[in-house]
């Protein structure tokens, strides 16, 4: 929903301004569906907005829960057909939501479902605020009173790629009037586009920066994402050093652990070499997440080989974190967001 096309509709129609609070209200608070639903208004009103906005921006096809885990997805159509996946899922106490930005990708990664559907266009900023606004009214429908906490720039496609459209998002998303998700709750996971960095840094210095490594050799990061023979790691890492000093927040480094391909003790010493040369290294911190099944080419290793994994960082004195995936069983993992039917 654009909230300033509503707000224009209040003051050209001359009503009174507490409209646009109950509006507020009806939408951003209770999680209100349709309009008629908002009883504070009168009845011409809600008729009137009903013709003239949607709520949302897309239509819900498909609903679906994990049995393991506390997660949801769903799959949207958008109004003109491409359809996109959103998740919702709560890893302990509060609620994470996982938008996409793009409907499908265009860099292809060897191990992500979603590369393999190719590209259909970049999504606007209202169809991204909205993946939230959907899921804020699902918990007020399932868990009343319960609100998103987090958002992770995780779901299909390269946020970086649509930074106008995605820094737009994280405006609506963060105002205090529309939903209130602190910009220190948004997340922005990139495979490293990397002339963006600056402006992340400069611009939305707040939200947190997290780059999909997953290989420290260059080339052998090329097999796996194809991006890297654009942005290889050297370019990448003079821009992350200038992010750094920019923004002296912590960097996460996303690594999924793909078995026998990027997990050998030779791959774990060249990564930390390679952050250990950085001159912030204190601030990069690894995500360690086990290949979720998406392709062909996605193997998942032992979780023990993944700890591991975690423990020989650790020796290089390097900050690693194993993550667990979930909702493996819906395809709401990392890596699993095809927008099939
Ligand atoms: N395009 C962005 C954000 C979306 S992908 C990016 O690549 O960072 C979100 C995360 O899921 C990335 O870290 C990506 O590398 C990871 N991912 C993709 N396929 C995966 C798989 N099969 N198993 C685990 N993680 C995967
Ligand atoms: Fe696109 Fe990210 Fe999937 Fe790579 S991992 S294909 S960049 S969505």
């Amino acid at each position: 929903m654009d909230f300033i096309k509503i707000k224009d509709f209040v003051k050209t129609n001359n009503l009174p301004a507490y409209r646009l609070n109950q509006i507020r209200q009806g939408i951003f608070v209770d999680g209100f569906a349709a309009w008629r639903d908002i009883k504070t208004l009168p009845k011409n009103l809600q008729e009137a907005l009903n013709k003239n906005f949607k709520i949302l921006s897309f239509d819900l096809v498909k609903l679906q829960s994990s049995k393991l885990d506390k997660v949801y997805k769903a799959l949207l159509k958008l109004y003109d057909g491409p359809k996109i996946e959103t998740v919702l899922m709560k890893p302990g106490k509060f609620w994470s939501v996982c938008v996409s930005s793009q409907a499908g990708c265009p860099l292809g990664c060897a191990f992500c479902a979603t590369g393999k559907l190719g590209f259909k266009r970049n999504l606007t900023a209202e169809e991204i605020s909205d993946q939230v606004l959907f899921w804020h009214q699902f918990l007020q429908k399932e868990f009343k009173g319960e609100r998103v906490s987090n958002i992770v720039f995780m779901g299909m496609g390269e946020p970086l790629l649509n930074y106008v459209e995605v820094k737009k998002a994280v405006e609506i998303l963060s105002n205090k009037d529309y939903l209130n998700i602190g910009k220190r709750h948004i997340s922005i996971s990139t495979s490293g586009i990397a002339d963006k960095f600056e402006n992340l840094a400069k611009e939305l210095p707040q939200v947190n920066l997290a780059l999909s490594l997953h290989n420290a050799d260059n080339k052998e990061r090329s097999t796996l994402m194809p991006i890297n023979r654009k942005y290889n790691l050297d370019i990448i890492k003079q821009e992350l050093e200038n992010y750094l000093k920019l923004n002296a927040r912590e960097v996460f480094l996303e690594y999924t652990v793909i078995d026998g391909e990027n997990n050998s003790p030779a791959h774990i010493r060249k990564l930390g070499k390679w952050i250990n040369s950085f001159k912030d290294n204190y601030l990069l911190h690894v995500n360690l997440i086990a290949c979720n099944p998406a392709t062909s080419k996605a193997k998942t290793p032992p979780i023990a080989a993944v700890y591991a994994f975690a423990e020989a960082l650790e020796k290089m004195n390097i900050k690693a974190t194993v993550r667990k995936s979930l909702g493996s069983d819906i395809s709401a993992a990392c890596g699993q967001l095809a927008a099939k039917n």
